[in-house]
């Protein structure tokens, strides 16, 4: 993909999992990039592994959920760079898991906090960055914001990753005139950390839904998925290769949604 070559990206959630692996490879494609996470010195481990493939690089300690330092953040890339040409809004958490009668009202705000206002603040700061020249925005949802909701006690997350999914294509359509596209991704069980921000309660054997889980729940791999595969999409959705695909959800997931 010779045309990310000296593009930059934004990409949230960089420390860790899908958004280092995504990271990774947008280096491995030329990109310059700015790294957002908490302050976590795994996002310090990633910053090391990209300048030993000489990538440019910058990173930003932000909270996606705080509006000023989203802020502050994006102007920084585009100041160091000179210009956004892609964004990838991936940081996320599972939060809190309980049952709708017992999920605490600020729990829920959390979740939603991080992983949708989250990505409309990503996007919101970007686009001023993005409109002269066109890019890539690309949002990682889920397929439990699409098409799986039998998962035990995800409302709240669920609810996000729906929401990302809506707001991707409000975007999409808005944002065309500025040939800015937008996509959402919808990954099935990827191989992160992301178990250590989900938090189970003890009230979750409440609740009683008739859903069995089968066995090595993707077919096509049996194993969960690797963040180097989502990578290879999120390289692909930068790419001029993808130039005619915007306000699209794009699953990956070895067919784990469909059964
Ligand atoms: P991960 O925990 O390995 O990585 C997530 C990163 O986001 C971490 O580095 C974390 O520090 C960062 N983060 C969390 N809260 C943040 C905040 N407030 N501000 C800035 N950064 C923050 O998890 P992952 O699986 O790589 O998750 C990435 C995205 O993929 C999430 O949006 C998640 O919902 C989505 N996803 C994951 C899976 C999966 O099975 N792993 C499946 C579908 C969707």
């Amino acid at each position: 993909l010779p045309e990310l070559k000296d593009k930059v990206a934004v990409v949230t959630g960089a420390a860790s999992g899908i958004g280092r692996a995504a990271a990774i490879g947008l280096a491995q494609q030329g990109m310059k990039l700015c790294l957002v996470d908490l302050k976590d010195e795994r996002r310090d481990q990633v910053e090391k592994e990209l300048h030993e493939l000489k990538a440019q690089v910058m990173t930003a300690d932000v909270d996606v959920a705080d509006a000023n330092r989203v802020k502050e953040a994006i102007d920084a890339a585009a100041r160091q760079w000179g210009r956004i040409d892609m964004l990838f809004a991936n940081a996320g958490i599972n939060g809190v898991l309980s049952p709708i009668e017992d999920m605490k009202p600020e729990d829920w705000d959390q979740t939603l906090a991080i992983n949708l206002k989250g990505t409309f603040l990503c996007v919101k700061y970007a686009i001023p960055h993005m409109k002269q020249q066109g890019g890539s925005i690309v949002i990682t949802s889920s397929i439990n914001g699409s098409r799986v909701f039998s998962n035990f006690g995800m409302s709240a997350y669920s609810t996000s990753k729906a929401g990302q999914v809506a707001f991707a294509k409000m975007a999409a359509l808005e944002l065309a005139q500025y040939k800015i596209r937008v996509n959402v991704i919808c990954p099935g069980s990827i191989q992160t950390n992301i178990g250590e921000n989900t938090h189970p309660t003890p009230e979750l054997s409440k609740i009683k839904i008739p859903v069995t889980y089968p066995e090595g729940s993707q077919p096509l791999e049996h194993a969960p998925g690797q963040p180097e595969q989502v990578a290879d999409l999120v390289a692909f959705l930068a790419s001029s290769a993808s130039s005619h695909i915007t306000g699209t959800e794009l699953f990956i997931d070895g067919a784990e949604s469909l059964i």
